[in-house]
């Protein structure tokens, strides 16, 4: 009899497990769901905020990559999985039985339960999010132009510097002179602010890379404030707390880049989950549950040098999604599953459209080079993702000498 495989969610791990898959032999069909009609490469999210890019340059059609006799796309939300009895319940398509599941449904802002961060600041984990940031922007503009000229307006306050507020600041920095020359207001108007509770930026990065990643934002005008972690968000403030003194500061924007947690509704299907994320087994299935795999933002593989979950990164939901495509395979076919194993292939942090650092290889690299390597990932994990040349050419960053 046909095996049903479904997929939930078309993020990085979800799309490529589909589109890999249905290039594979086997008596199987695969339901892909998703809320949106879209896949995001979420990995440029700071770019659409920043106004670097559009928002559609950013995302592609679920329904043209996946569609074909074996698979097929349903536009829906998911509002419950029951695990124990192999189906998933949609808003609007009711009940659908499985034989695999799939789930790879990613993350949600992480608030820690900080007072007035979901009314007062905006969080970036969706491209919804990212052009509401980006129309706030302009019209924080329009306001200081039109009306008392406070420059507070135009104060942009990114709290967090992990990789998405320092990828932020970086295109922030890059785009408001463009933003201040094309609506004359000079650029000392604006300004950008980072709050950070670590003394020690980018860690992930040797002090020499990250140091120069943040001399070249500051020498870019951005302002960080470190060891200051924040307490509350209100209304145009950031309240932090740093050596123990509170202190406020306003803005016309405030941006919550402070980290990431893997989406409700896993730890709502009573999956044993920390902040969102479940231990999974070597192949990527939940124990207990065989014939159910957890992928990317919400799932955790304990890294064992580290002996830590590794990070959420594309690269590894790319990587899971292969490795769970073959352990589907393996599963229809009656064979034992393979053990997944994770070698990443580096790490890259862009400050803006031609500069960046990275680490590739145990190599360290910064500036252009790390810059160009960070637009040729991305041009690879959408011919990954979509598996389709056109679309790749089109969307793709060949925008290497801009
Ligand atoms: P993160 O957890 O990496 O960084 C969050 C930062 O916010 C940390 O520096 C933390 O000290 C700070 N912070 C937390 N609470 C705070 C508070 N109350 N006040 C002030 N500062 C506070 O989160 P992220 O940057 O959103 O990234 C999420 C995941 O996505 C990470 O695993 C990251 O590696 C990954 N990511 C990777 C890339 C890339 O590879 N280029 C880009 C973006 C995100």
């Amino acid at each position: 009899m046909t095996k049903k495989i479904v997929v939930l969610g078309a993020g990085y791990a979800g799309i490529r497990v589909a589109t890999q898959l249905k290039h594979k032999n086997g008596d199987f069909e695969i339901i892909l769901v998703d809320q949106n009609t879209y896949h995001t490469e979420k990995t440029c999210l700071h770019e659409v905020a920043a106004g670097q890019q559009a928002p559609e340059n950013i995302i592609y059609s679920i329904e043209d990559c996946s569609n074909c006799k074996k698979s097929k796309f349903i536009q829906d939300k998911v509002v419950k999985i029951d695990k124990d009895n192999n189906n998933v319940i949609l808003e609007n398509h009711g009940k659908i039985d499985y034989d695999y599941l799939v789930i790879g449904l990613g993350f949600k802002s992480e608030t820690f339960g900080i007072k007035g961060v979901e009314e007062n600041a905006f969080s970036m984990v969706n491209l919804d999010q990212a052009v509401a940031i980006n129309k706030h922007i302009n019209s924080q503009i329009r306001a200081y132009l039109d009306g008392d000229r406070d420059k507070k307006k135009l104060k942009i306050i990114v709290c967090g510097a992990g990789f998405t507020g320092v990828e932020l600041l970086g295109a922030l920095a890059e785009q408001m002179p463009k933003y201040a020359e094309k609506h004359g207001f000079s650029e000392d108007s604006y300004e950008l602010v980072c709050v950070e509770s670590a003394t020690r930026l980018l860690p992930m990065f040797s002090e020499n890379l990250a140091n120069y990643a943040i001399d070249y934002l500051k020498d870019l005008g951005v302002k960080f404030i470190t060891g200051a972690k924040v307490n509350e968000i209100k209304p145009g403030i950031v309240e932090y707390d740093k050596d123990g003194e509170i202190h406020e500061i306003e803005g016309g924007t405030i941006i919550w880049t402070t980290g990431v947690s893997g989406v409700d509704l896993v730890s709502e299907s009573g999956f044993e989950a920390k902040r969102g994320r479940v231990i999974v087994k070597d192949d990527l299935t939940v124990e207990g549950y065989d014939n159910v795999f957890m992928l990317g933002d919400v799932s955790a593989v304990i890294d064992p040098e580290s002996n830590r979950p590794y990070p959420t990164t594309a690269q590894i939901a790319l990587a899971m999604a292969s490795s769970c495509v073959d352990n589907i395979l393996k599963k229809l076919e009656g064979k034992e599953t393979e053990k997944f194993v994770y070698v990443s292939k580096g790490t890259v942090c862009s400050l803006g459209n031609t500069n960046a650092v990275a680490v590739v290889g145990g190599k360290e690299l910064k500036g252009y080079p790390a810059s160009a390597l960070k637009k040729i990932i991305a041009t690879r994990s959408i011919h990954m993702g979509s598996g389709k040349i056109g679309l790749t050419l089109k969307k793709g960053r060949f925008d290497l000498y801009r």
